[in-house]
């Protein structure tokens, strides 16, 4: 009888500890049916946004490398969600990555929701608007100081505003 209770004791630890590690391991969120703030059906989406743009933001698509406009921008400004304007990106924080996607160091507070993808045979980090959900792209942590990470961002889910 003693034996079971320190099996079952050492199970629950063993459990305890693997959860507290994942839970460590990863700030991500891994649901996809989260609520956001915006949310509308995929026919009043599709009335607001263009094919393409429902494409990559609605339905997560990844537009073709070095094709988005704002790949090269460099004015200084302020980088909205295509889908609901909400702010995601300053453009001191932009940098070249040489990838062919618009590229972050670091997102604004409030701007952006990091989710667990592992789509495609891969493990990562999918980064989608803070507001209404929209797919930007994904982040990953090979960037530049001073946070290390590289938000890889579709510029189709991007609206760029310049600063006045
Ligand atoms: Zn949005």
């Amino acid at each position: 009888m003693k034996n079971i209770f320190l099996i079952f004791l050492m199970t629950t630890l063993l459990i305890t500890s693997a959860c507290g590690q994942n839970k460590n391991k990863t700030q991500t969120k891994t649901s996809n049916k989260m609520k956001f703030a915006i949310e509308k059906t995929p026919e009043e989406w599709k009335k607001k946004l263009t094919a393409e743009e429902y494409r990559v933001l609605r339905e997560k698509g990844t537009e073709r490398a070095f094709t988005g406009i704002l790949n090269t921008n460099k004015e200084t400004g302020v980088y909205n969600c295509a889908g609901c304007d909400n702010p995601l990106f300053k453009s001191d924080t932009k940098f070249d990555s040489g990838t062919g996607w618009p590229s972050f160091y670091d997102a604004l507070p409030n701007g952006v929701t990091l989710i667990e993808d592992a789509t495609h045979g891969m493990v990562r980090t999918e980064v989608v608007c803070a507001k209404c959900g929209g797919h930007l792209g994904h982040v990953f942590d090979d960037g530049p100081k001073p946070t290390n990470m590289r938000y890889c961002m579709n510029s189709i889910s991007l609206d760029f505003k310049p600063k006045k």
